[in-house]
């Protein structure tokens, strides 16, 4: 029987590893916080390659010299990074690459499934400084994978089973967005709110969220939106607040830097 959610916080805050390898989802919705360290039960983990497996609490945070490198916490990736030597004469291939779970997947448009975060060759780069500019102070402040540019979507948006946000956050499911008129004022307005709007249903409904950053005149569109007027750390931490909001402090905070 799991304790009540929020319990064991503060235990499991010192491994942020462990916050990012556990999902509720694996483990009939019970979070990590419900569970005592200490206890023998079996949970499913699963890494940031994408491995699944299923190890004990006190397994997970025992595993020898786990604040080193991350492979250590995963036993297949442990196992990759130092294979038994059959025959030690034939040079080793080296490892995979530490791509994300379904990287390959992803790449082939006919396997990609909706929600799937993706490199489209077709989506526009930064629109302005600012955006580049939020982008490298997210970089600075979480490590999140941002390298990627399109979220696959179920229907056609603009003729395309994909959408391109300002910034794709796959760890979260997040999609930011930074939005300004634009040189002439016509951007984000009129008939392209309506656009905007679509575009966020599609994200929501391929279970993500979306946080607009609205400057100037835009008035919010979503229930996360943010107003602005420029990107500043006082800005960072509105959204780094609001991400917590949107998929929880715990989860949140496990990507910070130190
Ligand atoms: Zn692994």
């Amino acid at each position: 029987m799991p304790y009540p959610v929020g319990t064991y916080r503060a235990d499991w805050e010192r491994y942020p590893v462990l916050i990012r390898q556990f999902h509720p989802d694996l483990n009939r919705g019970i979070t990590l916080t419900q569970i005592p360290p200490a206890a023998e039960v079996f949970l499913v983990w699963q890494c940031e390659v994408g491995h699944v497996f299923v190890a004990t609490p006190d397994e997970q945070r025992n595993r020898p010299g786990g604040r080193r490198r991350r492979s250590v916490w995963c036993p297949i990736c442990a196992q990759q990074a130092n294979p038994p030597r059959i025959r030690p004469t034939l040079p080793t291939p080296p490892p995979p690459r530490a791509t994300r779970a379904s990287r390959r997947r992803r790449d082939d448009p006919s396997t990609r499934l909706p929600g799937d975060a993706f490199w489209s060759a077709v989506a526009p780069g930064p629109a302005s400084a600012a955006e580049a500019d939020l982008r490298q102070r997210l970089g600075l402040r979480f490590d999140f994978d941002l390298s990627f540019n399109a979220v696959a979507v179920a229907r056609p948006f603009f003729d395309r089973l994909e959408v391109w946000p300002d910034i794709v956050l796959p760890d979260l499911r997040v999609a930011i967005e930074y939005d300004t008129v634009g040189r002439h004022g016509l951007e984000h307005v009129g008939s392209k709110e309506e656009s905007d709007r679509r575009k966020d249903r599609a994200l929501r409904a391929a279970r993500w969220e979306v946080i607009r950053i609205r400057c100037g005149k835009l008035l919010p569109i979503g229930p996360y939106d943010l107003h602005a007027s420029a990107v500043t750390e006082r800005l960072m931490d509105r959204l780094t607040t609001t991400l917590a909001e949107v998929r929880g402090e715990l989860i949140v905070r496990s990507y910070l830097r130190r």
